[in-house]
């Protein structure tokens, strides 16, 4: 993780690739969550401004904690998504967000086929397999899961992420009965999303050394971010993530 001067973070994978523009706002940032009209009309601006990104061309997602997923792009573009849970481009200058506030922001790149991609995979976006179906379009598009690099950014941990057992259960039958993925300690249920989505990606393809992990959890780092399960109704904000490539 690499803090940068606005509060934002960038991710090691991504150096690689100086076209790639892609970060995400921590609680430091501030409240980021797009439902908000004022940090739509305010902080929204601010943010991408400082990263060169222009605003008509910034498309994000309702997300509804499905695994319906939209390609954008010039003839389609909507500023919001209202039926999505991920996002996939190939069209210079249209960047992608997606919010979060414990889920796993998904970002993607396809250098080779110049394709970019972000989706929200809470535990039904993961359990439904969303990161499929982006990788299953991105290959419609002319990209190859063997290209592809993918990092997975802040999320709860499964330090912190205890289920029900039926939800465990759930996660058993659909990852192959992996208890890398869903395990007890201390008998409670805990499921890690993370390992369960790069699980998902190394079965696509995608090779291991390009995949990151983010290291650490929305819960425990209260300082660093918001979290859903820790703040519940008291929420004060969530975190934005962004991914694009400059002209
Ligand atoms: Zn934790």
């Amino acid at each position: 993780m690499k803090k940068n001067t606005d509060k934002t973070i960038s991710f090691s994978l991504f150096a690689q690739f100086p076209k790639l523009i892609c970060f995400m706002t921590t609680r430091l940032s501030g409240n980021f969550n797009l439902h908000e009209p004022s940090i739509l009309q305010k902080s929204l601006p601010e943010l991408i401004a400082h990263y060169s990104i222009n605003k008509d061309k910034f498309a994000s997602i309702e997300q509804v904690h499905g695994n319906h997923i939209d390609e954008v792009n010039v003839d389609n573009f909507e500023p919001r998504f209202s039926q999505s849970d991920g996002l996939v481009c190939s069209t210079k200058g249209i960047f992608l967000g997606v919010n979060i506030a414990d889920c796993i922001p998904v970002f993607f790149y396809e250098p080779q086929a110049y394709i970019w991609a972000i989706a929200h995979a809470g535990w039904r976006g993961t359990q439904s397999q969303i990161v499929s179906r982006v990788v299953t379009k991105i290959s419609q598009m002319g990209g190859s899961s063997r290209n592809l690099h993918v990092v997975l950014g802040p999320h709860i941990g499964a330090c912190c992420y205890v289920v029900s057992d039926a939800r465990a259960q759930t996660f058993l039958r659909t990852f192959d009965n992996n208890k890398l993925i869903t395990y007890k300690i201390q008998d409670k249920w805990r499921i890690d999303l993370a390992y369960a989505t790069a699980y998902e990606l190394r079965k696509l393809g995608v090779p291991k050394n390009q995949t990151q992990i983010f290291k650490g959890c929305t819960s425990c780092q209260d300082n660093d971010f918001f979290s859903f399960r820790r703040e519940q109704k008291n929420l004060a904000g969530e975190m934005l993530g962004v991914i694009g490539t400059k002209l």
